[in-house]
């Protein structure tokens, strides 16, 4: 099938490639030139596991094309797909400025009947808007398909090619069956295509999203509320986390999520509830949890340090929101990071990928290191903001021996208090006693 997919980011990178790797004709297009030009020249712009790979597969095969041009894309071929951003405006409501800006580019190439997807996370009632802008557009014929992307950074790659689902929201019985073969190599296992009205899609991702978030925010909440009380949060994960109605995921504490899409869509859905009237009190608590849980790490420190940081140096290993990925947007790391600073710490930082996006926004405030090891040298603590494998086995007699307090705070829960204990360090962390 002949494929355009207008945005080029992690998503539209990896829908573009995971839709070439099946033998689709896949043209990607960006407005920024800048990342046509590297992508054209192999270079990835973001770190996503398995994807370098695969983009540069299709690439030189010539199924996987990049280039600026929207109207060219749109003409040569028939399934367009959206993957532009959707950022958070000022009321918390989701930004539709690109998505629409993207769509009235798509109408000016409309030569034939075009399926337009919408790939990008839009509240409900997008897809009608969109119609709406390129009916009055163009009178060529297209369709709009609402079709959410459930994959998550940092398994991006996997999670396209094999999804749990497919949802597939739609008016058009043409569109829906031409998406829905677009997507058969990739549900041969029996995963499912869900086949309903635009607005259920359109509803569909923000459901999943908020009730993810709420999950973390549910366990970060009995996390504080174990180490009040002397219980394990791993023991109480555990012990619920086996019940099949509740499931192992989404059940680990931390210092509270963060990425591009949970803050700004469970902000989004609360927005439309609010315009419709209706409250979401769970979504809303979710996300005011969150917010609280983002400072009690640095609370730990201030406590720990009687709030007298003042020329300290402190290592901080991880930026990135999760790990396997490059993204530091929303990234509870920031946060950590702004209160160092002003509490007049210095701060030494290492990522295993995202530190040149951090480097865009600290520039000098951060010293940036290229090693654990190196970031540790002669500082008064350590703290853990991101959960890379990298950081579960470190040479712990080295750090003890080259840090000046062999103090650790563990936002991600790495390793066990009674271990750390034994080898030495003053080791705090969210929920966990042993
Ligand atoms: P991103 O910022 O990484 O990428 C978006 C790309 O679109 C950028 O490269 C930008 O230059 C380009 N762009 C903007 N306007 C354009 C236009 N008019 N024409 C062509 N290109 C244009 O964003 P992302 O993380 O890929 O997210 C895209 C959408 O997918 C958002 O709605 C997001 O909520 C949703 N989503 C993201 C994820 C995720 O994990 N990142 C997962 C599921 C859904």
């Amino acid at each position: 099938m002949k494929v355009a997919v207008i945005g080029t980011g992690y998503v539209g990178l990896v829908v573009g490639a995971g839709l070439a790797e099946t033998g689709n004709s896949v043209t990607c297009v960006d407005i920024n030139e800048e990342r046509i030009r590297l992508l054209k020249e192999g270079v990835i712009p973001i770190f996503e596991p398995g994807l370098e790979s695969m983009v540069r597969r299709n690439f030189e095969s010539g199924r996987l094309k990049f280039t600026t041009d929207t109207v060219k894309a749109v003409s040569e071929n028939l399934v367009i797909f959206l993957a532009v951003p959707t950022p958070m405006g000022e009321d918390g409501s989701a930004d539709l400025k690109h998505v629409l800006d993207a769509a009235a580019e798509v109408a000016s190439g409309i030569n034939e009947f075009k399926v337009i997807v919408d790939k990008s996370t839009v509240p409900v009632g997008t897809a009608a808007k969109v119609q709406k802008l390129i009916a009055g557009l163009t009178d060529k014929p297209f369709a709009v398909v609402s079709n959410p992307e459930f994959l998550k950074e940092g398994n991006a790659v996997g999670d396209f090619l094999k999804p749990d689902r497919v949802v597939i929201g739609c008016d058009n019985a043409e569109a829906e069956t031409i998406i829905s073969e677009l997507y058969a190599p990739f549900v041969r296992t029996g995963h499912p295509i869900l086949t309903m009205s635009p607005q259920s899609a359109e509803l569909t991702k923000y459901a999943a999203n908020a009730l993810l978030a709420t999950k973390i925010s549910f366990i970060n909440e009995l996390a504080v509320l174990c180490d009040q009380l002397g219980a394990d949060v791993n023991e109480v994960r555990q012990g619920i986390g086996t019940d099949s109605r509740i499931g192992p995921n989404f059940l680990f504490p931390g210092m509270g999520f963060g990425g591009s899409c949970f803050p700004k869509d469970l902000r989004a859905l609360n927005y439309t509830a609010q315009q419709n009237g209706v409250e979401l009190r769970v979504v809303k608590a979710a996300i005011d949890a969150n917010e609280v849980q983002k400072n009690y790490i640095p609370q730990k420190i201030s406590k720990h340090f009687s709030g007298n940081m003042n020329g300290l140096t402190i290592a901080v290993w991880g930026l990135a929101f999760k790990a396997n990925t490059d993204d530091i947007r929303e990234s509870p790391a920031m946060p950590l990071l702004d209160f160092l600073l002003e509490n007049g710490v210095t701060i030494n930082a290492y990522d295993p990928q995202a530190m040149d996006a951090t480097k865009k926004i600290y520039k000098d405030q951060l010293n940036f290191h290229s090693s654990v090891y190196d970031a540790v040298d002669n500082a008064d603590a350590l703290v853990i903001a991101t959960e890379w494998n990298e950081f579960r086995h470190p040479d712990f007699e080295k750090i003890l021996r080259s840090m000046k307090q062999p103090i650790v705070f563990d936002g991600r829960n790495l390793f066990s208090t009674k271990a750390m204990e034994k080898l030495g360090f003053v080791y705090y962390s969210v929920g966990q006693q042993i």
